[in-house]
């Protein structure tokens, strides 16, 4: 496990208390697309796309990221926030290929890749 670099956090805004990231599968077909899409329609939340693997992103503050932007219990703080740490973080990295804000957004996405593998499919039936 890497050490936190604890000056590149002390001089950033605690982006990555800002928001909560959750993995998700990729939608497989119109059923999995019309539950995102759901999932689409409420404030703060959105879709990305990182090297292929897709997470849904919710906007808001964690609960014990302090007034003065530091975490009120950073001793006890849990595992996942102590993996996480620059310069593989959002503040350094892009974190994501590909972002949904709207349901419309992931439906124009989801169209293009329908079309997509169309083309590809009709390719391979022509060798
Ligand atoms: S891990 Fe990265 S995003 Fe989080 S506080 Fe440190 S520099 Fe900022
Ligand atoms: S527990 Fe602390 S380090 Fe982890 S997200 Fe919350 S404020 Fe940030």
């Amino acid at each position: 496990m890497k050490e936190t670099t604890k000056s590149e956090c002390a001089s950033c805004p605690a982006l990555c208390c800002e928001g909560l990231t959750i993995d998700i599968k990729k939608p497989r077909d119109k059923e999995d697309v019309e539950i995102l899409t759901w999932k689409l329609q409420y404030e703060n939340v959105g879709v990305y796309i990182l090297n292929k693997r897709w997470h849904l992103f919710v906007e808001g503050r964690c609960g014990y990221l302090g007034d003065n932007g530091l975490c009120t219990r950073y001793e006890s703080r849990p595992d996942t926030c102590r993996r996480h740490n620059p310069p593989d973080c959002e503040r350094f990295i892009d974190w994501y290929d590909t972002f949904f804000e709207t349901p419309e957004e992931l439906e124009q996405y989801m169209e293009k890749e329908r079309r997509r593998l169309k083309r590809r499919r009709a390719r391979k039936q022509k060798k």
